[in-house]
């Protein structure tokens, strides 16, 4: 036996003997899951499931043991995957602290960056947001205005994000600031880590069309952030924050694969349109998620690719632009194609009448019209495909 199937065998045992029933169950919708952070109570289940997994280090499984990770290798990871998948168990902890900033303070970050914050993240003690967009700066990033002025060992920051996905309940802010204003925009900005409970900062939810309000308006008035907060060098961001969008456009383009919601879709053909020799009866619709099918697992093999280049240590470059503008617009498709099977009945929006799932799959859409914003438009990584990855020449 090989150590490799050791490591399956232990890992399954303590995954049997460690997880709650109730973490076996798919989560109704990404809010019941830990995204860990001081602001938000989560259920005692919840709770134990991501204690035990830090104590191990399962909830960053490649990061470093000595910063509290699980020092596996990138085989031993994918087996913990797929023992987890096996078993049907919830992710212990997600969010920006192991999926953006994390990634990010272990390729750039001081050591003093890594010792303050990766254990904090593996332990799901801290929430992070992401303080990039402005109201004048969002496709065009590079135009932010929110000022960081130097006085003494403290940058004083004045301005303000919008669109900031849950920033009322996070605990600390990557935050983008301009340092210099006096040439090239990319050139006078600087990556800041911010402590959201520091004097000035305020922050006020906006309702979404679905009715929820995962993101908000963060002001910033005479915000002193310590100098010693800076990732890399001053007026040096703009690099540090791209090599992070790579990060953030890799994950949302793996976001969106629920193997549940591919089956949701099926059975709820069959259920709505009927059966024929075990088929969806309708041609059309059978089709539609025949060829939806055919391109998830094109983009799946294309993400599975990166991740085995990503073990022989290639960082994540333009090709996440790929990712994340094929991911998001297949999952729209999907929640488009889910809406035409149910018909009128993917048309409420609370009350009797409508099934629950009926109720979260007009939810669901909606609030997939995002997906193709969120993160840079797809016109943008339409540009940036373009431009990076085929290098076309430009208009
Ligand atoms: C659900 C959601 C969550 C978000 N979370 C965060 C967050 O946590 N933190 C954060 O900082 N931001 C966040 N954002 C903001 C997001 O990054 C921006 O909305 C996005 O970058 C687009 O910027 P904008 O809204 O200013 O649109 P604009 O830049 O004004 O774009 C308007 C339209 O013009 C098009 N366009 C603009 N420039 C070009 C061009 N050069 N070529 C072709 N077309 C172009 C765009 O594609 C778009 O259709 C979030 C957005 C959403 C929807």
């Amino acid at each position: 036996m090989s150590e490799l199937d050791d490591f399956r065998r232990d890992t399954r045992a303590w995954l049997e003997q460690n997880a709650p029933a109730s973490m076996r169950t798919p989560p109704k919708s990404s809010e019941e899951l830990c995204w860990g952070g001081s602001k938000t109570k989560y259920p005692a289940d919840v709770m134990k499931w991501l204690e035990v997994n830090a104590a191990r280090g399962f909830t960053a499984p490649t990061w470093p043991k000595a910063l509290g990770g699980g020092g596996l290798s990138k085989a031993q990871a994918k087996v913990l995957s797929e023992e987890m998948s096996a078993l049907s168990l919830r992710p212990p902890l997600i969010g920006f602290g192991l999926s953006m900033i994390g990634p990010l303070l272990l390729q750039e970050g001081s050591d003093a960056h890594k010792q303050e914050h990766i254990p904090r993240i593996v332990r799901g003690e801290v929430r992070w947001c992401q303080g990039y967009s402005e109201p004048g700066a969002g496709s065009d990033l590079a135009s932010l205005q929110t000022k960081a002025v130097r006085d003494g060992d403290h940058y004083v920051l004045e301005g303000s994000k919008i669109w900031t996905s849950y920033a009322d309940a996070s605990d600390w802010m990557f935050i983008l600031v301009r340092t210099d204003a006096s040439g090239r925009k990319q050139d006078g900005i600087s990556f800041l880590l911010m402590d959201m409970s520091t004097p000035g900062v305020t922050v006020k939810p906006i309702r979404l069309i679905s009715g929820a309000s995962p993101f908000c308006e963060t002001f910033l008035s005479d915000v002193r952030v310590p100098v010693t907060n800076l990732v890399g060098e001053e007026n040096r961001g703009w690099a540090i924050a791209r090599a992070l969008l790579a990060h953030e456009r890799t994950m949302i383009g793996d976001i969106f694969k629920e193997q549940g919601d591919r089956d949701k879709l099926l059975t709820a053909a069959r259920e709505h349109l009927g059966e024929d020799g075990g088929r969806v009866a309708d041609p059309v619709v059978r089709d539609r998620i025949a060829a939806l099918e055919i391109d998830q697992t094109c983009l799946d093999l294309t993400l599975q690719r990166a991740k085995d280049a990503a073990k022989v240590g290639h960082k994540p470059g333009h090709e996440s632009s790929i990712f994340k503008l094929v991911g998001t617009e297949l999952n729209q498709r999907r929640r488009d194609l889910m809406c035409a099977v149910l018909g009128p009945q993917a048309l409420g929006w609370e009350g009797d009448g409508f099934e629950p799932e009926e109720l979260k799959a007009t939810r669901d859409w909606l609030r997939s019209r995002g997906n193709s914003i969120e993160g840079g438009t797809s016109e943008i990584q339409l540009n940036i495909i373009a431009k990076r990855v085929l290098a076309l020449p430009g208009a």
